[in-house]
């Protein structure tokens, strides 16, 4: 059967409201000019459509490792120069300024923090990021205590690909950030998450551990295709636990990096309430301003406050739900 959503994506619906965001989404899916509008579409094809990839079964524990109710994640989306041009070879000399100051100022900045605090977090790197700025990985990887995970070859948009390229960036990238941090990364981030027909398919045939780029839910879930399990752990995003479209001094939604501050307050107490997980994307770039530092230090201050908390990467986080729920075999 010929779906006629094939150039489709659920997750690029989601990104339409925030072409303004640093992580931003490029183009807007189309359907074929000769594709059958969906309201003829018969109940096969509805059913086909959603059903590519969909949320399977709850894989939130009954408790996190040292007893703790809740789980604090931590992403640093490292785009830099990659979203300021790069990736649509629209090169031009100031937007790459902005990019250079994630590697030069913001990264260690936040990794500063991070350590200083004992607060461990995960990297998604798109390879070129790293490759202009290796020193990057001796900053994140000093303390021994965070992550470096995959985010695409040059945050490209995989719906825009066909599935032989898109796989073969992704391989590209893996490479490249094994040789630079000498350590494979398990887990996937699809740039401005952008999941293409294709993204599981891949993503399972690499074999990694978790992906980190949907939303069907606030806790960890098992990724079913096509209406069977995959055993891929997925780690749910979320765009109100973002920091790109609100703080874009340009954009048409920007917040105060307080008042930011206080919906992730918001969002962390009622996982705490829930005994779920806040995971929460950030980008170097973005967040490693002196004024959204201080946004950050405020929710870390509010975390630990609160307490019963723990702190893990993302790997952590999916290997200990995966052993919870007897994935492992
Ligand atoms: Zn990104």
């Amino acid at each position: 059967m010929t779906r006629p959503i094939s150039a489709f994506s659920t997750a690029s619906f989601l990104l339409l409201p925030f072409l303004a965001g640093a992580c931003q989404q490029g183009s807007v899916p189309q359907a074929p000019a000769d594709a059958d509008p969906p309201w003829n579409w018969t109940e096969q094809e509805v059913r086909d459509a959603v059903n590519q990839v969909r949320a399977g079964r709850d894989l939130n524990p009954d408790g996190w490792p040292d007893g703790a109710r809740v789980a604090v994640l931590f992403s640093f989306d490292v785009d830099n120069e990659t979203v300021q041009g790069l990736r649509d070879g629209t090169v031009s000399v100031g937007p790459l300024s902005q990019g250079q100051y994630g590697s030069r100022v913001a990264l260690p900045r936040v990794v500063d923090l991070m350590d200083r605090e004992q607060v461990p977090a995960s990297f998604f790197f798109p390879a070129w990021s790293l490759k202009l700025a290796p020193e990057q990985a001796d900053v994140i990887q000093a303390s021994g205590m965070h992550e470096i995970a995959v985010h695409g070859w040059i945050h490209e948009r995989n719906t825009s690909l066909d599935a032989a390229t898109e796989e073969r960036l992704l391989r590209q990238a893996v490479d490249a950030l094994t040789e630079i941090t000498g350590t494979a990364p398990v887990g996937y981030r699809a740039p401005s998450w952008n999941f293409s027909p294709n993204t599981l398919d891949i993503v399972r045939r690499m074999g990694f551990l978790y992906e980190s780029s949907l939303m069907a839910d606030d806790r960890p879930y098992e990724l079913v295709q096509d209406g069977q399990p995959t055993g891929v752990v997925e780690l749910p995003v979320e765009w109100i636990l973002d920091d790109a479209p609100l703080f874009n001094p340009q954009g048409t939604r920007y917040s105060p990096p307080r008042e930011v501050m206080q919906v992730w307050i918001d969002e962390f107490d009622r996982a705490w309430e829930e005994g779920t997980m806040f995971l929460l994307t950030m980008h170097p770039h973005i967040t490693g301003h002196r004024s959204r530092i201080v946004a950050l230090e405020g929710l870390i201050a509010h975390i630990k406050a609160k307490g019963d908390v723990w702190f893990g990467t993302h790997e952590q986080a999916a290997r200990y739900v995966r052993a919870q729920a007897g994935m492992d075999g």
